[in-house]
């Protein structure tokens, strides 16, 4: 999270910049949109296939979601096979970076899903 001399830039749906990627008023390589979530490839690949899905809805990350968000974040699973497959992978790795210290840079959820080069090291 970026910091300014008057403290920390708390994020919102205003500053979100995938707020304006749904919104469409920042390009995307977009592979999916329905009425709830939208993917697309990230801009710094850190593999040959690596998008990322993302809800409609502005919510923050893992840690503020709640009851009511347990529709969408389970269509967010679902949705990562079959994106991977329309993308060429036959397996994939799917991360989700949540808090400053889980390594999180933009504060609008979304699930990495990335694959195709090698088979990926065990963790
Ligand atoms: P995270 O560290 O989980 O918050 O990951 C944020 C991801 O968003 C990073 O992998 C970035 O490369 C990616 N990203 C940032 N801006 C854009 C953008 N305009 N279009 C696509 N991906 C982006
Ligand atoms: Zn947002």
């Amino acid at each position: 999270m970026k910091r300014k001399k008057a403290g920390l830039i708390k994020p919102n749906s205003m500053n979100c910049i995938f707020c304006k990627i749904i919104e469409g008023s920042i390009p995307s390589k977009k592979i999916f949109e329905n009425d709830e979530l939208i993917a697309f490839h990230d801009i710094h690949p850190i593999d040959k296939v690596h998008f990322l899905i993302t809800p409609k809805k502005h919510i923050e990350n893992l840690i503020s979601c709640n009851e009511a968000d347990k529709e969408i974040l389970s269509n967010m699973l679902l949705l990562a096979p079959k994106l991977a497959k329309e993308q060429g992978l036959q397996g994939f790795r799917t991360m989700i970076n949540s808090g400053v210290e889980g390594g999180q840079e933009v504060f609008h959820i979304h699930f990495h899903v990335y694959g195709g080069s090698t088979k990926l090291a065990k963790i």
